[in-house]
């Protein structure tokens, strides 16, 4: 069953999204409901977060996430070490709590566990 469950994450792979400015490398803030960089007038679309597909789902649960919404309704997942994880639209993922280095959820699970929750 683990082996299996392991085959079809590994087939649907996502990939890390961060959302970094190409211009001045910051991640954009949100003020007054605009997200904004360092650059002078420049604004970001919000992208919310989406549900991921039933395998990931419990992948995500088996490693300690737990799905939420918030008021917009912007979905994500509430790892129990407080980490907040979000699934995007086009096979990407992103937290922000999770060094650079980790391209795959696979690689920061592994690297939360090596450092101990
Ligand atoms: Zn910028």
């Amino acid at each position: 069953m683990e082996t299996s469950h392991r085959a079809e994450i590994e087939d649907s792979v996502r990939s890390r999204s961060v959302n970094r400015c190409p211009q001045c490398n910051e991640v954009p803030q949100e003020t007054d409901g605009t997200l904004t960089c360092a650059c002078k007038g420049k604004t970001w679309l919000y992208v919310q977060g989406q549900k991921g597909t039933e395998v990931e789902e419990k992948y995500l649960a088996d490693n300690g996430c737990c799905y939420a919404e918030d008021v917009r309704g912007d979905k994500y997942y509430v790892a129990s070490w407080g980490a907040i994880v979000h699934l995007y639209p086009g096979n990407r993922w992103d937290c922000d709590a999770a060094p650079k280095t980790c391209a795959t959820l696979e690689e920061y699970f592994a690297w939360v566990r090596s450092v101990g929750e």
